[in-house]
C-alpha cells in the first residue's frame, strides 16, 4: 500500500432528471428543511389542482399540506 499522489476523483454528480412535462413541480420545505418523500423523491405536484395536497412525483404518495 503506497500513498496515492493524486486525490480520488470527485463523486459523480447526481443524475439530472429528464425534463418534467407535468405542470407545477414543487419542492416542499418543512421547518426550513427540504421535505423528502420516504421513497427519496423531493419533488411534488398538486394532484388535480388540489392546492392543499402534495403528490410525490416519483411514487404518487399524497401528503396533506396546510
Ligand atoms: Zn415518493
Amino acid at each position: 500500500m503506497t500513498p496515492s499522489p493524486t486525490p480520488p476523483p470527485p463523486a459523480p454528480a447526481a443524475p439530472v432528471p429528464p425534463a418534467d412535462t407535468r405542470p407545477a413541480s414543487i419542492t416542499v420545505r418543512v421547518g426550513g428543511k427540504p421535505f423528502r418523500c420516504p421513497c427519496g423523491c423531493n419533488v411534488f405536484h398538486h394532484p388535480g389542482g388540489r392546492t392543499y395536497v402534495y403528490e410525490c412525483n416519483a411514487c404518487g404518495t399524497w401528503f396533506n399540506g396546510k
